[in-house]
């Protein structure tokens, strides 16, 4: 049977189209290419060479899950080709259990940190290497979104058990107790409990904010920003003492 050699315009790789076929899907990168330019494309062979075809049983075996099968038919590849960068991304796949190629980009990771994939982006020809890049790219923004997430979380657990945040929630209640309290003893006469109802629910609700600021629920630019509706929460104490 003839086939025809061509790259996938998307991941780089060499493919390989039975003559005469107008439209196939990339096996590696699952992109489809519509139309084989038979004169653009670079050689007519009978058959699919050796590693190619290992390569191409590699990428099967990942699509089907099977990870440690796929990373020895990749170590083939490598014996017969070392510099193959598709099989370096391969053995990644194999590594970090990812049955698509695209899918490598949806991983929380630092991919150029990975011995396999930096050497799949060194060792690419050009499309591989910005298609490979490009994963790698989107890799590292969601793994540093992840660590920003679990930065902030650990912040936020550090508040809640800690000190200011149980005095902030502490002094929250007794507003709230006060606010609550206030209303129902004093029924009858308003100007007794009118304004000093306003101010205990004013400080219960800095005290809320300040306390939201502090698990890091609502977000600030500096840590202790929570501080500052706590303080305001404690002066207006004040009036409580001089209305006596
Ligand atoms: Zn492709």
């Amino acid at each position: 049977m003839k086939y025809i050699a061509v790259q996938c315009p998307q991941c780089g790789a060499t493919l390989h189209f039975e003559k005469g076929s107008k439209q196939s899907v990339c096996e590696y990168c699952s992109s489809t290419i519509a139309a084989v330019d038979e004169n653009a494309a670079q050689t007519v062979t009978d058959g699919i060479p050796t590693k190619d075809a290992l390569l191409g049983r590699a990428f099967v075996l990942l699509a089907d899950g099977n990870f440690p099968a796929a990373a020895k038919e990749l170590d083939k590849v490598l014996e017969l080709d070392p510099g193959c960068a598709m099989a370096y991304a391969g053995k990644t796949m194999a590594v970090r259990g990812v049955r698509k190629l695209p899918n490598l980009a949806g991983l929380s990771a630092s991919l150029s940190d990975d011995s396999n994939f930096s050497r799949a982006i060194a060792y690419g020809n050009e499309s591989e290497r910005r298609y490979f890049s490009s994963l790698a790219l989107q890799a590292k923004h969601r793994f540093d979104g992840q660590q920003a997430a679990d930065e902030t979380g650990a912040a936020g657990r550090e508040f809640r058990s800690g000190v200011p945040g149980a005095v902030i929630l502490i002094f929250a209640v007794i507003c709230l107790i006060f606010f609550i309290g206030g209303f129902m003893k004093g029924s009858g006469d308003a100007g007794s409990y009118l304004l000093p109802g306003i101010i205990s629910f004013a400080q219960f609700a800095l005290l809320l904010v300040s306390w939201l600021m502090g698990n890091r629920i609502i977000r600030t630019k500096n840590d202790r920003t929570f501080l500052i509706p706590a303080i305001i929460a404690a002066v207006l104490v004040v009036p409580f003492f001089l209305v006596r």
